[in-house]
């Protein structure tokens, strides 16, 4: 049909931008479409008039990784800054750095340890899980840091944070932090690290900046009554989709589930408030989870920022309806289990291919996202698309 482009996408996130880009490069015609009014997917950015701030609007984004190919391939894009990430968090009325690294531990315990000596306090604060790799983020964190600072840094954020009964959410979330036992307190443990120099949407806009490709917008691919829909499509020509898997099966084995996080907007007359991009609460007593300082991510920036006014949002994590941005996979064993069921009969939708975050129910950061997706382009979608 000469009406139809050589590949549809449904969503353009970072994977939906990454397949489009590859197969334009390779000589292909790309439709995009998405349901929002803007490109980016939850990495979209803009920039706040009367601060200067770059604001992440669906929470911050910060960019990290190790594998060269995604690095080089973002920065094909963009360059970078040289921001590094370091979060602090509040206790019981005390500032501590996080992750977890020798100052966390000597300041908790108003000590003066050696490597090895909080190394040996943490194993008997573990108990019986020193030394296990635990499958469950409870047994997990406590197995890492001991009892007290688990208690006192993880297990009320992470209340916060996923309402879900530790033992019943997966070890990985917890791995994602670095525990050291040394004053390095970068948050990431990767080779290479930055913010986009001129944001994210600017990056997003020059991946797809390409005659080959064009974008719809404000279109919802199950509405029918645009041509880009569902019903109209499927079979006829090849189509990544990056929406909810679930929601692509119209929910029929039932609802996977997913945490959303409200933004509360504050505004100070101050130049800097908290002195950090990211504070985090670790306590119950304050409802939200974080706030995020979005000037302080681009210091580079201050000659453009506003000295006088600074902008934060706090972090309010909840359970996600339908209608919620989903966010955060939950992923309790119930969920993996009717995740296997929906991956199945995915993989039997003609020509279509499931990615990124909410296609595979998966909690991917960037970095992953445009990994899986230049694999899905090679071994995937590119083999569906004929010269
Ligand atoms: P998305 O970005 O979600 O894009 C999917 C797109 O599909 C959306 O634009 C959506 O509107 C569209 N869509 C859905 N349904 C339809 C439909 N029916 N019709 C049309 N379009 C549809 N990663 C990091 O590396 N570092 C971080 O610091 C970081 N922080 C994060 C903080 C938060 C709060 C969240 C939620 C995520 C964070 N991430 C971070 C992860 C990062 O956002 C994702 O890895 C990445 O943006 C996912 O890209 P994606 O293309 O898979 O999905
Ligand atoms: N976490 C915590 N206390 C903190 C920071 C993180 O308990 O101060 C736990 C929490 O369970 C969280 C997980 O570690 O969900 C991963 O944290 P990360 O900052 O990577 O989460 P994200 O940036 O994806 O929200």
């Amino acid at each position: 049909n000469a009406a139809l482009p050589d590949l549809v996408v449904v969503g353009a996130g970072l994977f939906g931008l990454t397949v489009a880009q590859q197969a334009a490069e390779n000589g292909h015609t790309v439709e995009i479409i998405d349901v929002r009014k803007h490109i980016g997917g939850n990495a979209y950015s803009y920039t706040d008039e009367e601060t200067g701030a770059e604001i992440h609007q669906y929470g911050a984004h910060l960019f990290h990784t190790s594998n060269k190919r995604v690095w080089d391939y973002v920065n094909r894009f963009t360059e970078f800054t040289d921001y590094q990430h370091r979060v602090y968090a509040t206790h019981d009325g005390e500032v501590f750095p996080m992750p977890i690294n020798l100052g966390t531990i000597n300041q908790f315990f108003h000590a003066h340890y050696t490597p090895a000596q909080a190394q040996e306090l943490i194993k008997e604060q573990a108990g019986e899980l020193a030394g296990t790799d635990p499958e469950n983020l409870n047994d997990k964190g406590i197995q890492l840091i001991g009892r007290p600072l688990y208690e006192a840094f993880i297990k009320n954020y992470t209340g916060k944070q996923w309402q879900t009964d530790p033992a019943e959410l997966p070890a990985s979330i917890i791995k994602r932090l670095p525990v050291r036992f040394n004053y390095d307190n970068h948050y990431f443990k990767d080779t290479w690290e930055g913010l986009p120099k001129d944001g994210y949407t600017a990056w997003m806009e020059r991946m797809i900046d390409d005659p080959k490709i064009h974008v719809t917008l404000d279109t919802d691919f199950f509405d029918e009554s645009q041509p880009f829909n569902k019903a109209a499509l499927v079979g006829r020509v090849p189509i990544v989709y990056t929406g909810p898997v679930d929601r692509y099966f119209d929910y029929s084995l039932g609802d996977l589930k997913w945490r959303t996080v409200d933004f509360k907007e504050q505004r100070y007359d101050e130049d800097n408030h908290f002195g950090c991009p990211v504070m985090n609460f670790v306590d119950a007593d304050v409802p939200y989870t974080r706030a995020i300082e979005f000037k302080n991510f681009n210091p580079e920036r201050s000659e453009q920022q506003n000295p006088d006014r600074t902008v934060v949002w706090e972090e309010y994590s909840r359970s996600a309806g339908r209608d919620d941005e989903p966010y955060y996979p939950i992923n309790t064993s119930d969920d993996q289990k009717l995740y296997q069921e929906y991956k199945n009969l995915a993989a039997q939708e003609p020509q279509v291919v499931f990615g990124g975050r909410l296609g595979t129910y998966a909690y991917y950061d960037m970095h992953q996202v445009i990994n899986s997706a230049l694999i899905a382009y090679e071994k995937q979608v590119g083999p569906l698309l004929h010269k």
